[in-house]
Order: structure tokens, then sequence, then C-alpha cells
């Protein structure tokens, strides 16, 4: 590591010492610039790295709402600002008890490579709340209502609209955060600004909304994964393929996979996996769908009415099958260790496709990266997701929508776009075949260029 770097991340380590998510993300990224910042040595004389790993702006916010009992409840907003070097901040909103500080720097830094690597011009930001609305804070086991939900979100939108707009921020959905969500935080902000504005993404067909958005995260990371196979001269036909989580990403992902030919084997939530030995049907993932988005229910409510699959309880996806051909961690950060790496690598597994964001710790990253297999980050293959925002940017500003064909195929374009440009970044800086470090390096150009070209600000 080059001394440059080294001091960097001990600042980060020193400046941020209870930030651990934050800070995995960073040494993450930074360790495998080397090559670039060696040949680019603008990159240290203007403190490209130092800028990088501040956030622009941080925001963070209370967010008072009154629940179905008539008591008032207290939860923490934020925004992070982190990069709005090639465009405006954009990036998803998560609702979930574990947001914090560290978690959402570290989606936010994410972020900022990611939209540079999608090639449209998007800077990174990320925000959310420790809201969760899978528990109703007055009764145990049961779920926020309806109306709950989105007394919180206007409550949400009412201090964080001042903060975002179509051309300065333009927040989605994550963890937590659907259709249901950005449509009452969009008619709050609608309220609010007295304009119909792009404002938010992931938005329902009938108010802006694109063709392919809720498809786009799980569907653009098997494209990914594609273009990987099609390196080596595969396809999917045929092979054995584990997912983790059940939510957006991974029932399109699941869905993608099928209509390839692969066979989908697993899926998992907070309650535990699903084990299909034969292969999830096209009718199972549509019960599951309606299960998790309409009824809200779990996996262990399906797998006790079907036959077909084992349940496993609080177990994740990755130790379960005999033969694994490909690996798809599509729920959430570090659910993917060392020891679920050995697992798969000896069980056959040959790819693996990040949907979540920083789904594998360093060590089950390390494991796959010396193994040689085909194994994409999150920030290459999850970007289908914010690319596909970016085209309802596009259509929502110029007042048009595009066919459900057309966007796939743009989305289509974007991905093997990122995975060209990740590959051949490897290869220019000696790592051939290493998409982590191609990635990094593709993302990180970019925005380096960008902040070098716009002086010290
Ligand atoms: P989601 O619809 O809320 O689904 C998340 C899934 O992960 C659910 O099945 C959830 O189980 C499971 N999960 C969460 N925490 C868990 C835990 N502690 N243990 C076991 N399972 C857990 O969210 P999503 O939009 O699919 O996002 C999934 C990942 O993709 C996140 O890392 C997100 O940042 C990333 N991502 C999403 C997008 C997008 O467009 N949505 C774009 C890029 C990246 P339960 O149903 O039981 O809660």
């Amino acid at each position: 590591m080059s001394k440059y770097v080294d001091k960097v991340l001990n600042d980060v380590k020193a400046k941020n010492a209870n930030e651990s998510e934050f800070i995995q993300a960073v040494d993450e990224v930074l360790t495998t610039l080397d090559p670039v910042l060696k040949a680019n040595p603008q990159y240290e004389k203007n403190a490209i790295l130092e800028r990088m790993v501040e956030p622009e702006r941080v925001i963070m916010f209370r967010v008072p709402w009154v629940d179905d009992k008539g008591i008032v409840r207290v939860n923490r907003g934020y925004r992070i600002q982190m990069n709005s070097a090639i465009g405006p901040y954009k990036g998803g909103l998560r609702f979930d008890p574990t947001v914090n500080l560290s978690v959402l720097k570290f989606l936010a830094f994410e972020q900022v490579f990611k939209n540079s690597l999608t090639t449209l011009p998007m800077g990174g930001g990320k925000g959310g709340s420790d809201f969760n609305p899978k528990a109703s804070p007055h009764t145990p086991g049961k779920r926020c209502s309806d109306a709950e939900v989105m007394r919180f979100c206007q409550s949400f939108m009412t201090e964080l609209f001042r903060h975002i707009g179509p051309d300065t921020d333009v927040p989605a959905g994550d963890m937590n955060v659907g259709g249901r969500e950005i449509g009452y935080l969009f008619g709050q902000y609608k309220r609010l600004a007295n304009e119909w504005t792009g404002v938010l993404t992931g938005k329902g067909l009938s108010y802006g909304g694109s063709l392919i958005r809720p498809e786009a995260t799980g569907y653009g990371d098997i494209y990914f994964a594609e273009n990987m196979l099609a390196m080596r001269g595969e396809t999917f036909e045929g092979k054995k393929c584990v997912i983790s989580g059940s939510g957006n990403v991974a029932s399109f992902a699941a869905e993608k996979l099928m209509q390839l030919g692969a066979k989908v084997l697993t899926l998992s939530d907070r309650s535990g996996a699903i084990y299909a030995p034969d292969g999830i049907t096209e009718k199972m993932l549509k019960d599951i769908m309606v299960l998790k988005n309409v009824k809200r229910g779990e996996l262990a409510d399906f797998a006790k009415k079907t036959k077909a699959v084992k349940f496993f309880a609080k177990a994740n996806s990755w130790q379960i099958a005999d033969k694994i051909d490909a690996a798809f961690p599509c729920a959430r950060q570090n659910e993917l260790d060392g020891k679920d790496a050995d697992y798969l690598l000896k069980h056959g597994c040959t790819l693996v496709g990040e949907g979540a964001n920083m789904p594998s710790t360093p060590d089950a990253i390390a494991a796959f990266v010396k193994a040689k297999i085909m194994y994409s980050p999150g920030k290459a293959s999850n970007a289908g997701g914010v690319a596909t925002s970016g085209l309802e940017m596009s259509q929502n500003s110029g007042r048009l929508s595009w066919t459900r064909e057309e966007v796939d195929s743009k989305l289509k374009g974007i991905m093997k776009a990122i995975h060209d440009n990740a590959w051949e970044a490897a290869a220019k800086y000696g790592q051939k075949g290493n998409y982590v470090a191609g990635a990094n390096i593709a993302g990180f150009v970019k925005v380096a260029d960008a902040m070098v070209a716009q002086g010290v600000c």
C-alpha cells in the first residue's frame, strides 16, 4: 500500500473510530487504487482521497409522528450528501432499526463509485431512518399500519424536502422503502414544494415512474453476471444458483435467472432460508412476492404450506445446497463471511454476483479474488437500479414514457458498459479479471477528474 493511501486510511480510522461499516467500505476501495494514484500524481496533489472520504454535507434530523394509539413517537432521519462532482446527489432511503451514521456513510461512499460507473451524470448520496415499518411500536408481533407508515413518511419529508430537489438531490428507495413509502414521500414533497418534479425515483407508473425500475437492480445483477459468463463462453442454462433475501433485489434476480434457464435453489429472509432441491418454480416465486409485498409475511409461513421446499430457521442461504454454480447475495451488508465463501468454493461455485451493498466480508472477498472466480462487487453489479433511476429522471425531465422493451434494452446496454469498463480498467492497471479493482478504479477516475477540474471545493 502506498504511503498516501496508508495516511488517508489512518486518518479515516482516527476520525471515524465508531463507524466500522464506513471504515470497511473506504478500506476496500482505497487499497485497490495504488496503481492509478501512482500513474496520476495530480490526485494526491489535489487531495482527492481526503476530499472523497469526507461527505460534502451530513443532515440529521428529528422525525416526530403520532401512532394509531395517539402516542407521539420520535425517530432519527438522515441524508448524507457525499459527492456532487459529476451530478446531483442520488441514492436511496433505508428505513431499518440498524440505520446509523456509519451504515449510511458506507452506503453513500459506495454510491459515488456506483453512480459514476453507470455512465450517467449522478453524484452520490444516501439517507434514511431508524424507523422500523416491520414492528408496530404498540402491538408486539404486528407491523406498523399503512396509516402509521404514511404519517412517518410525511413527517420525514417535512424536514427532508428543503434539502433535496430534481437538480440538487434525488432520493430513491432502499431496504423497507418500496412503492408504498415512495408514494407517501412524493405526495408530501409535492404539497410542500408546490411543484410536480421528478424529485424521487421508484415512483408508481401512474405518477412518473419508469417501467422496469422495480426489476432493475435484480435484473441488472444477472445481466452483469451474464457478461462475466460470456467472457468464459458460458451461459446460465442449467446452472444451480443460491440467492439470499426475498425482497426487491432478490426476487427479480430470481425471476431473471429462471427466464435464462437457471435453477434457483434458495431464498431467505429474517425468519430463515427456504431450499428447493429441484428449483423454485415461477408459481412459487409469484406466491412469495405476494406474501412479502402484499401480505407482508415471512418465508417461514410460506414453507409451512409448500411441501417442495425445506425450511432452515434463522439460517442464511449459503451452506445448504450440495452443488452450487453461482451465488447472489441480495439481502444486506456483511451477510456472507469467510466460512460461507469456503463452503461455496468447495461446492463448485465459480460465480458470485453481489446484488446487495457490501454483502461479502473482507475475508470472503479475499477468498473469491484468490480463487480467481467470477466475482462482481455490488457497486458494479447492483448499479442497474440507480441506472434505471437515472433513466426515470430523463423521462421525467422530457415528460416522456419509454416502453418496457426500451428501458430493458438500455439497462442491458448499461450493465454491459459497466462490465466492460471494470474489465478494461482492471486489465489496464495489471489486474486482469479482478472486477473489484476494475470497478473501483473505473468509478474513481471519472469522479477524481471532475473534482480536479472543478478546483478546491
Ligand atoms: P428489501 O426489499 O427490503 O429486501 C431486503 C431483504 O433482506 C429481505 O428479504 C429481508 O428480510 C432481508 N434481510 C434484511 N435484513 C436481514 C437480516 N438481518 N437477516 C436476514 N435477512 C435480512 O431491500 P432491497 O431493496 O431488496 O435491498 C437489498 C439490498 O440491495 C440492500 O443491501 C440494498 O442496499 C441493496 N440495493 C438495493 C437497490 C434497490 O433498487 N432496491 C439498489 C442497489 C442496492 P425481511 O423481509 O424478513 O425483512
